[in-house]
């Protein structure tokens, strides 16, 4: 009689156990999608995508507050939410949130949207650093918000920026 692999019930059942094991950890996404379905009852696509509708609404209540326009130069693309003053990203560090707008938005919730700050376009906010504002200069307006960039982008500094500004006021 040929000896069997495993002799008794309990040898079988761990053999099963040490390859699922085995299973498990060369299936790792498996095993975490699987966790996530029974957990929250729904695919990590879904989750994503009511995170990002929750994350939407989110910014809908924020911009209502604080402003739906830049506060320096009106446009209505890329806003972000301003520290007024200095100090937007050392007061983010203090409270430990700068894992993206998300977690600001919702720590600006937290403290029921308080008073100090303000909305202002990606540009703006850059180059505000610690001053009272940015020193772009919007005082044309014929420049889009994409000139603007272009201009921002290849002149770095408040000296570079207002050269070039100047010879596009001068039509070079
Ligand atoms: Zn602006
Ligand atoms: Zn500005």
């Amino acid at each position: 009689m040929p000896r069997r692999k495993y002799q008794t019930a309990e040898e079988v059942r761990q053999a099963r156990r040490a390859a699922h094991s085995r299973w498990e950890r060369t299936n790792r996404d498996k095993v975490n999608a699987g966790r996530r379905q029974r957990y929250h009852g729904v695919s990590h696509e879904k989750t994503e995508a009511s995170r990002r509708r929750a994350t939407e609404r989110l910014r809908g209540i924020i911009f209502r507050r604080y402003g739906e326009m830049c506060a320096c130069c009106d446009t209505t693309e890329r806003l972000t939410i301003d520290h007024i003053g200095a100090g937007g990203l050392r007061h983010r560090k203090e409270i430990g949130r700068t894992g993206g707008a998300g977690a600001f938005y919702r720590w600006l919730m937290f403290m029921y949207l308080p008073p100090g700050y303000q909305t202002l376009c990606m540009l703006c906010n850059q180059t505000k650093g610690q001053g009272e504002r940015c020193y772009l200069d919007h005082s044309v307006g014929a420049l889009s918000y994409k000139e603007q960039h272009r201009l921002h982008k290849n002149s770095k500094s408040r000296e570079a920026y207002a050269r070039q500004r100047q010879d596009v006021k001068d039509g070079n």
